[in-house]
């Protein structure tokens, strides 16, 4: 059994969706797992069309518009007229405005775990009726059935016994009867079946389960990149694949912002040593391999750049020690708001936390660190990390300009700048590249 990932633009349009069928019959001897994120850009066009029914905006329905519009071209130029896929999205986009409806009174949290999600579930209802359409068999299983998570909403943890015992008992026995099951990436629900969503991105973490619990043979994620690079191509044109690494050190370039794979994917896999593939869709002779086996790590320096970012310098008012005790009491204020923390850095009476922005919750965290800390912050900056380059280039590169906060350990560097700092280095920095 194999389990293969595809989202975003590998599913963004209807020519991309035709171009998956010869991917997925060439595997046609083996069972698979297909699992499948949100169309394109359809997360964020979600989001925001959850905030404007929460403010009741005149845009939503404009915005609600655009999303089915979106959705009902994809399925008109893979479909015939007639065909029952558009009930189904016409009952998805129904029940979706209830939901939306009843968002106002409900915590921000809750309502985007009974909305967002819809993006997956469009996706993969489509995605399964083309397959059939064109005589690929396959069953269709809403990932809430299985992946049991806490009631985090928004941000919801594994309940990996639970999960396990629903894999086995829900998505194991499709397998009799067809070769392929469709579901979603990043959904989930709660032992109660309320829906839960796991994070942004998620859904290679989502395919990593699927592929412990079945303990499947590899885990494709197909991308629209050649594989795990060793910088944002977009951002340093020099940037270079990484043919093969270790599970460890992608975590490691997965944790600092490498935007390629989300970092909890790894663990599910490394424990039942799965390889894990990174395959480009547009040239799938080009990949990156991730296992337990790679000898290579480290040969070439990544790097890693994280644009919004907000540096967080905190003191206690009463010029006392920032000990374990207060650590711990800010470091839940962050977790609690959803704030995601790249950095860190400690002396006796500050404490410096670099964080990725969250404009909707950072007046609630100031609000709450406030109450006994002095806080001052620094936004639009970058964070620069640089794995494996065994010199000084990058120190006398930025020469401490723009500079807010550096750090080094053996073989990692970090750069916390302004933003256009950066910007301006940015030709010098792609020749390290
Ligand atoms: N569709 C979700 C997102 O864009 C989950 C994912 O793509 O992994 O964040
Ligand atoms: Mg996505």
């Amino acid at each position: 059994m194999i389990v293969y990932k595809f989202g975003g633009i590998s599913v963004g349009d209807a020519k991309s969706i035709r171009a998956l069928l010869p991917i997925i019959e060439k595997q046609k001897s083996e069972k698979l797992v297909l699992v499948i994120s949100a169309m394109g850009k359809m997360t964020n066009a979600f989001e925001s069309l959850l905030s404007l029914y929460r403010k009741g905006s005149k845009e939503k329905q404009g915005q609600f518009n655009k999303i089915k519009s979106f959705h009902y071209t994809i399925v008109e130029e893979l479909f015939e007229n007639s065909h029952s896929i558009k009930s189904s999205l016409n009952e998805c986009f129904e029940q979706l405005e209830v939901k939306l409806e009843q968002s106002e009174i409900q915590s921000y949290d809750y309502a985007y775990d009974q909305t967002v999600g819809y993006g997956e579930l469009l996706s993969s209802f489509i995605l399964s009726a083309f397959l059939s359409e064109q005589g690929v068999q396959n069953i269709r299983i809403d990932a809430s059935e299985f992946l049991i998570t806490n009631d985090k909403h928004r941000d919801a943890r594994l309940d990996w016994i639970a999960t396990k015992e629903k894999i086995i008992s829900k998505v194991q026995p499709a397998f009799d009867k067809v070769n392929i099951v469709i579901t979603q990436g990043f959904i989930g629900g709660t032992l109660n079946g309320l829906r839960t969503t796991i994070g942004r991105e998620g859904s290679d973490y989502s395919a990593a389960i699927l592929a412990h619990c079945l303990t499947a043979r590899e885990l494709t994620v197909w991308k629209d990149v050649p594989g795990i690079l060793n910088a944002d191509p977009k951002l340093l044109s020099k940037a270079r694949r990484l043919d093969h690494i270790s599970y460890h050190e992608t975590v490691e370039l997965a944790f600092y912002g490498a935007s390629v794979i989300h970092p909890r994917t790894l663990q599910p896999l490394k424990a039942k040593q799965i390889p894990l593939i990174v395959r480009s869709f547009l040239n799938p002779e080009s990949a990156s391999l991730i296992d337990g086996n790679s000898k290579t790590d480290g040969e070439i320096p990544s790097f890693i750049i994280k644009e919004n970012q907000i540096l967080f310098t905190i003191a206690s008012r009463d010029f006392s020690f920032i000990d374990a005790e207060k650590l711990t009491g800010i470091l839940k204020l962050f977790s609690a708001n959803h704030f995601h923390i790249r950095l860190i850095q400690n002396s006796a009476l500050n404490f410096s936390l670099v964080a990725d922005e969250n404009h909707l919750q950072l007046d609630d965290l100031l609000k709450q660190l406030q109450t006994d800390f002095s806080v001052k912050y620094n936004r639009n900056l970058s964070l620069l990390t640089v794995r494996h380059l065994q010199n000084d280039s990058l120190s006398k590169l930025f020469n401490y300009t723009g500079v807010l906060l550096e750090m080094h350990s053996r073989l990692t560097q970090q750069f916390v700048l302004h933003s256009d700092v950066l910007v301006d280095k940015m030709k010098a920095l792609n020749d390290l590249v």
